[in-house]
């Protein structure tokens, strides 16, 4: 199928045309939100850290009690192959975003529907990064707010797996984008301290210093965790702490990292600009640099050139 104007998919053994993808509507991903998912991007073309990404998969997996069959080594060969069969599509300019999703899939007829199903739904497929849509964030940075809804309790559904369920995450979305439509969400835990929001971890700037919510309250980004490595390198103290909605009004600096973005800096907290509005701040401008050399790859550069002209 590579050479057909249609993305491929990897669905439960096989390759196929993406609109020859049929989840059944049964499916306890789809009646419960009762799996799990990873997502990795490429950097024209190459997959960036997807053994890092397919490694969380499938501690989430572990996390929900859900075995898919398949090692790991499986499930990369797999996405790579996919990647390979999807690259005529990508375009000069594009970048894909790379997941792999694990459902508990269809309870067997008659089967007591609580205890789930033991034939899992997987899928790996493509999707292009919204490049275009993105690219005002690289050049005037984002807008963030801070919703009233909380962030799912880790007592209650630990964050730190990467689950279908992103029902919490996308009430916070609602209530930023009702505020300013272009606005990103980032929520607050129950004891009133910065977590995450719906694809993203944030990090702050405060004396110098980059913080970032404790891991436990939030998802441990890869992005995140490569930003924290790259800080030490460069001789930038970096702390895992509580953070109020005080600090980040104060902070020097502020910037969201993900998959996607990598890193993007935050202009505004709550409509106030942050740091005295200069875009980005050393900090985020140091990191944003040995980011982009270390994936050997101009991710601002590629999300500019996608501003409309
Ligand atoms: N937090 C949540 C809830 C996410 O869904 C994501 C995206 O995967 C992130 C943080 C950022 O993680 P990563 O850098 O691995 O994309």
């Amino acid at each position: 199928m590579s050479g057909s104007p249609e993305r491929t998919a990897w669905f439960n053994g096989d390759f196929l045309p993406e609109s020859a993808v049929r989840i059944p509507f049964r499916d306890r991903g789809f009646i419960h939100g009762d799996g799990v998912f990873d997502t990795a991007r490429t950097f024209r073309g190459r997959i960036h850290k997807l053994e890092e990404h397919v490694a969380r998969l499938y501690r989430s997996m572990a996390y929900l009690k859900l075995d898919c069959g398949l090692a790991p080594e499986q499930l990369i060969s797999i996405s790579r192959e996919l990647v390979a069969r999807n690259e005529p599509l990508r375009g000069a300019e594009g970048d894909w975003w790379v997941t792999q999703r694990v459902t508990r899939g269809v309870p067997a007829e008659g089967a007591d529907d609580r205890a789930g199903s033991d034939r899992p739904t997987i899928i790996v497929e493509c999707t292009p990064l919204p490049l275009a849509r993105r690219a005002p964030l690289f050049r005037d940075g984002i807008d963030v707010v801070i919703p009233w809804v909380r962030r799912t309790p880790p007592e209650s559904l630990s964050p730190r797996a990467k689950t279908q369920n992103y029902l919490n995450l996308a009430l916070g979305q609602l209530e930023a984008s009702a505020q300013a439509p272009e606005a990103w969400a980032v929520l607050l835990d129950l004891e009133g301290n910065l977590t995450e929001g719906i694809g993203c971890n944030v990090f702050l700037v405060i004396d110098g210093r980059l913080k970032t919510p404790r891991a436990q309250k939030v998802l441990p980004g890869i992005t995140r965790e490569t930003v924290m490595e790259l800080a030490a390198e460069l001789g930038i103290a970096v702390e895992e702490t509580d953070l109020d909605p005080y600090d980040a009004l104060t902070a020097e600096e502020g910037f969201l990292t993900s998959t996607s973005l990598c890193l993007c800096p935050i202009r505004s907290i709550d409509g106030r600009p942050l740091g005295g509005g200069k875009l980005p701040g050393t900090v985020t401008e140091r990191l944003t640099r040995a980011f982009s050399e270390s994936v050997q790859f101009d991710f601002v550069g590629q999300y500019l050139s996608h501003l409309a002209a």
